[in-house]
C-alpha cells in the first residue's frame, strides 16, 4: 500500500483522524475514527472506534425553527442542520486496540484508507532506516527520534552478539 500522506496528531478520540463513510456490517455506513494511543514503557497501539449507524441513532433535533436561524433579521439556513431540523449525533461504541508495538505512524494509502505502519523491538537496522526515511520528515517531536536511535541501539547490539556467536562458533575446537 503506497502511503499518500502521513496522519499526524491524532492521539486521542478527541483528536482522532475520523473517516465519513465507514461500512458497518452487510448494509450499514458509519463514522469511524482513528488514532494512535502512545503509553510510556509500552509504546503505541492502533485505536479505531466506529460509530453506531442504526436508525435514530445519530440524528437529533437542533433545536432550531424549521432548519431556520435568525441572523440579525435575516433568515439563514442553520449550519449544523442545513435546514432539515436535526443534527447528526454520534454515538460511538466501544474502542477496538492492537497490541503496542514500539513505533508507529496513521497514514492514508491510495484508496484513501487509514493504514499504519510499525516497528517493532526486534526490527533490523535496514527495517529502521526504511521507516525514518519514509516518516521522518513527518514525526511532530523528539519522541519518535528518541525511539528509533533506542531500537537502532538494540539492533547493532544483537548484530554484534551474532557475529560474536558466529565468530566463536567457528574458532571453536573440534572434538
Ligand atoms: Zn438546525
Amino acid at each position: 500500500m503506497a502511503v499518500i500522506e502521513v496522519l499526524v496528531g491524532h492521539t486521542s478520540p478527541e483528536t482522532a483522524h475520523v473517516t465519513i463513510d465507514y461500512p458497518y456490517g452487510f448494509r450499514l455506513r458509519c463514522q469511524r475514527r482513528e488514532w494512535l494511543e502512545y503509553k510510556p514503557k509500552k509504546g503505541y497501539r492502533f485505536v479505531t472506534q466506529t460509530s453506531n449507524p442504526k436508525p435514530g441513532a445519530c440524528w437529533v433535533p437542533c433545536g432550531c425553527t424549521g432548519g431556520y436561524v435568525e441572523v440579525q433579521g435575516v433568515q439563514t439556513v442553520c449550519v449544523a442542520c442545513h435546514g432539515n431540523g436535526l443534527v447528526e449525533k454520534h454515538v460511538w461504541n466501544a474502542p477496538k486496540a492492537s497490541v503496542y508495538v514500539a513505533l508507529a505512524v496513521l497514514y492514508l494509502d491510495e484508496a484513501n484508507h487509514v493504514q499504519w505502519d510499525t516497528l517493532h523491538i526486534y526490527a533490523t537496522e535496514r527495517d529502521i532506516d526504511a521507516f525514518e526515511a519514509q516518516y521522518g520528515p513527518d514525526f511532530e517531536g523528539e519522541r519518535e527520534r528518541q525511539i528509533l536511535a533506542w531500537l537502532r541501539a538494540v539492533a547493532q547490539e544483537c548484530e554484534a552478539r551474532k557475529a560474536k556467536m558466529a565468530r566463536t562458533a567457528s574458532t571453536a575446537p573440534l572434538t
